[in-house]
């Protein structure tokens, strides 16, 4: 259909197909780690970071139109529609000078993931999936302190419940596939982040072989 914001979609997919960067998920549970270890991975590889929950927050702050729909889902740990999502995703990797992109809490449940694959045409390289038990995750959410209106206890087993049951299908898809990289995330963060590095360097030494 010829609207306006299929329009513009087909415009940013252009530019982004052209790009054709390599892309990397980053999964896990709401605690697991996700946001900590992309910061070291970027120091250490030269990633871009997008996180999509940080990107959603931003676009609640930025007064856009959809700011109180987002609140809300976030405020319910609900999945904000893919469009939504998939759009600013876009918007950043469009603008961004680099070519590789850690994509962190995202996408979160089947139809994030082929939407974003039909629209963007990118297929990531690995899936770095954050393996952690609830009750260590749950500790690191009551304790982070953030000021985060979703990391109260009644939101985080919404979390919990939606992760299970629509973010983990999504991970054993990519399993299927041979994609997953999978850490275990429970440990401090300078051994999850010793495993991590173990993944990036096999990546690169499979690329220069
Ligand atoms: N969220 C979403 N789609 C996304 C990423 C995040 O709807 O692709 C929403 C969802 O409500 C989620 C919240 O943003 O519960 C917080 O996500 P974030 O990734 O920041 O939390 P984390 O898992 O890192 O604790
Ligand atoms: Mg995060």
């Amino acid at each position: 259909m010829g609207t306006v914001v299929d329009a513009a979609n087909k415009k940013a997919n252009g530019s982004i197909a052209e790009k054709k960067p390599t892309v990397i998920f980053v999964l896990g549970g709401p605690g697991s780690g996700k946001g900590t270890q992309c910061a070291n991975i970027v120091q250490h590889f030269g990633y871009t970071h997008l996180s999509a929950g940080d990107l959603l927050r931003a676009e609640i702050k930025s007064g856009s139109e959809n700011g109180t729909m987002i609140q809300n889902m976030i405020k319910e740990g609900k999945i904000v529609p893919s469009e939504v999502t998939i759009k600013l995703l876009q918007k950043a990797i469009q603008e961004n000078g680099n070519d590789k992109f850690l994509i962190d809490g995202f996408p979160r449940n089947e139809e994030n993931r082929a939407a974003f694959e039909e629209v963007t045409k990118i297929e990531p390289e690995f899936v770095l999936f954050f393996d952690c038990s609830e009750e260590e995750m749950e500790r690191r959410l009551l304790g982070r302190n953030q000021g985060r209106e979703d990391d109260n206890i009644e939101t985080i087993r919404k979390r919990f419940n939606v992760f299970l049951e629509s973010s983990l299908p999504v991970v054993q898809y990519y399993e299927s596939k041979g994609k997953v990289r999978k850490i275990d995330a429970a440990k401090p963060i300078e051994e999850v982040f010793e495993a991590v590095k173990a993944v990036f360097k096999a990546k690169d030494e499979k690329a220069a072989a």
